[in-house]
């Protein structure tokens, strides 16, 4: 099986929500020992800030990516941690005693001893603590959250692009969330080609097509995300969603909806699986746009620099 085939998708919104709901509970109200990076510089856009200790006031999401809020206790300045997950980035919660797993690029110690370290195998995730939130150089890639954009934004959004629908929906400045995963899933509930244009979608089929996205990925959610790969979340349990997944990874089995067949194509080096009966193309056969890079945030350098040190993840 091809590497790509193994790892097609990334975390999506529900699969960090699943990861924040915990780290946020857990660790809220706590202080921040110590913040001891890993040797890959690339993953770090910016050092952990000198300050310590820091006390971590609640874990926020915007699509798929994390926000921790800190405070210093002393100066009330307040401190930024932004976390994009990539292809294969979490969070876990570790207790004192157990070592670091493999793949650990950050490790953060709390007061008790417990830690919460970021894993990341393919190192295509992202850690940036900018001093302002305006500052963020991840979170200037990012639109609005797709459960918080406004019907009329949404529609307005959508429907000014030539691009594909499929395309729009994987475009994280329109509205952020969405992933190869769930993008199948809410395009098979919406009945909607994923082939047409977004300006060729009418105002009942976009608001239609926000309404199921966010039931699909609140639905997600309440299962704790999808463990399609190697997703865990933060307390290590895996994902219950991918066994509702309707048309993703069921090319060639019945539709449940018409009982057609259920098709996989490759789109944009992704598999993308639709039911070409209930998602009929309207007009005629329109070509595929290139599409905007939405996933362009190509890996950088740190600009600060960090000091070399000895790591003591094992890798
Ligand atoms: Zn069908």
């Amino acid at each position: 099986m091809r590497f790509q085939e193994r790892f097609p998708s990334m975390p999506e919104l529900p699969e960090a929500e699943t990861l924040r709901q915990p780290i946020s509970a857990h660790f809220a109200g706590k202080l921040l020992l110590s913040a001891i990076v890993g040797p890959h510089k690339e993953i770090h856009l910016t050092p952990p800030p000198d300050r310590m200790p820091l006390q971590l006031m609640v874990v926020e999401r915007i699509g798929k990516i994390l926000i921790f809020f800190w405070e210093d206790p002393v100066s009330a300045l307040e401190y930024y941690l932004v976390s994009r997950l990539g292809m294969a980035g979490t969070w876990l919660i570790l207790p004192p005693d157990e070592p670091y797993p493999s793949h650990t690029h950050l490790s953060l110690t709390f007061s008790g001893g417990e830690r919460l370290i970021y894993k990341d195998p393919r190192r295509f995730g992202r850690l940036e603590w900018p001093s302002q939130k305006t500052n963020s150089r991840i979170l200037a890639e990012q639109g609005p959250d797709i459960l918080c954009i406004s019907t009329e934004e949404w529609h307005q959004r959508l429907t000014r692009s030539s691009r594909t629908v499929r395309t729009l929906l994987l475009d994280q400045k329109l509205a952020s969330g969405i992933g190869n995963i769930y993008a199948s899933e809410i395009l098979f509930r919406a009945r909607i080609s994923p082939f047409r244009k977004g300006r060729g979608l009418s105002r009942a089929e976009s608001e239609n097509l926000l309404g199921c996205a966010r039931e699909i990925l609140e639905e997600a959610i309440s299962s704790g995300g999808s463990s399609i790969h190697s997703f865990r979340d933060s307390a290590g349990q895996t994902g219950e969603y991918q066994r509702r997944h309707r048309v993703y990874g069921q090319e060639g089995r019945t539709c449940p909806t018409c009982q057609g067949t259920i098709r996989k194509v490759r789109d944009q080096n992704r598999s993308l699986f639709y039911c070409p009966a209930c998602q009929k193309r309207k007009g005629k056969l329109q070509a595929e746009v290139p599409p905007e890079s939405f996933a362009a945030f190509p890996p950088q350098e740190s600009e600060t620099g960090f000091p070399d040190r000895v790591h003591p993840f094992s890798h």
